[in-house]
């Protein structure tokens, strides 16, 4: 979205009152999501914003007073869920056991949370992360340098890390970033679900069709195996963009998964089982009203003007 739009956005959503933007018939349900929520500050957790306990309950409560939670199951079903919502959470960090499940309990929300098998029990490190622990490391000895941090430059990061003497299993035990099995068969107990967001979290575009079906196969097989959801749930790394209808077909074809996740925000899909969720995180410094107010303007938007005049909106 360029300046202009945003700048559009803000001020039709700063005079228009939220009910009047929320109500209304058929709008898509409301899937907010995070990836933790923590009072610390982390370097190698700079890749995104996220929200303290504070705002996090802010959040929540702002959420409860204007929608009613469900449960992923509810998402499957035909009812009007315009003004419902339902939370969740990527990447199986840590904080999703120790700081949101506890706070979610008590507040009587139910949540899913996707997970990437090959980081389950700190075994190893998603690579934005790494090349966000080294860029803070060698800014620390005073060295500037800009990373390539895709999924294509693991290899070289983790050369990286050898040669400033960066052990990453050490790093890994002594950090404890992620979740493990124990802990997310704990939530699945409490009444959490539990789905698969890849193996190691790729950028899907890196990859050609063949092997994206393989890493939902793979780490939906996983999770199935481990945790014996009641529903297969997956949830696209980064984003489903670029995603050929082929593989949407095929997961459903083969019932890999029931019910799939982007992060495009609010936004009404083109097959009855994938959904798009609006990510909570961006622009955590504004209060949630604020936040959703421009979310639901922007779609209101687009579905105005349609899709030929909405791309100056993107
Ligand atoms: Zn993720």
């Amino acid at each position: 979205m360029n300046d202009f739009s945003q700048q559009l956005i803000s001020e039709l959503a700063a005079i228009t009152p939220f009910n009047l933007l929320t109500s209304g018939r058929k709008l898509p349900v409301l899937l907010p999501f995070y990836h933790l929520v923590s009072n610390e500050d982390l370097p190698w957790r700079s890749n995104y914003d996220y929200p303290n306990l504070k705002q996090f309950e802010t959040d929540l409560d702002f959420l409860l007073k204007y929608f009613k939670p469900i449960g992923l199951g509810d998402l499957l079903k035909k009812d009007d869920l315009s003004k419902c919502f339902h939370l969740s959470f990527d990447d199986g960090l840590r904080e999703c056991s120790e700081v949101i499940a506890p706070m979610l309990k008590r507040k009587g929300v139910p949540a899913s949370f996707f997970i990437n098998p090959s980081f389950v029990d700190n075994r190893d490190l998603f690579h934005r992360y790494k090349a966000s622990e080294i860029t803070a490391l060698l800014k620390a000895k005073n060295i500037h340098i800009k990373l390539q941090r895709t999924y294509a430059d693991l290899a070289t990061l983790d050369e990286m890390a050898e040669e400033i003497g960066l052990n990453w299993e050490e790093w890994l035990q002594e950090k404890q970033p992620y979740m493990t099995l124990e802990q997310i068969r704990t939530l699945k107990i409490d009444g959490f679900t539990i789905g698969s967001h890849t193996m190691d979290h790729p950028e899907f575009e890196l990859l050609d069709e063949e092997t994206q079906l393989e890493e939902i196969r793979e780490s939906m097989e996983w999770v199935n195996e481990k945790l014996s959801p009641e529903i297969k749930a997956f949830a696209f790394p980064f984003t489903d963009v670029g995603v050929s209808d082929e593989v949407f077909e095929t997961c459903h074809r083969e019932n890999v998964y029931d019910i799939s996740f982007g992060t495009a925000g609010i936004k009404k899909e083109r097959f009855p089982f994938h959904f798009q969720r609006f990510p909570m995180e961006h622009r955590i410094e504004l209060s949630p009203k604020i936040r959703l107010k421009q979310e639901y303007m922007a779609y209101r938007l687009k579905q105005l003007l349609g899709k030929h005049v909405a791309r100056r909106f993107k």
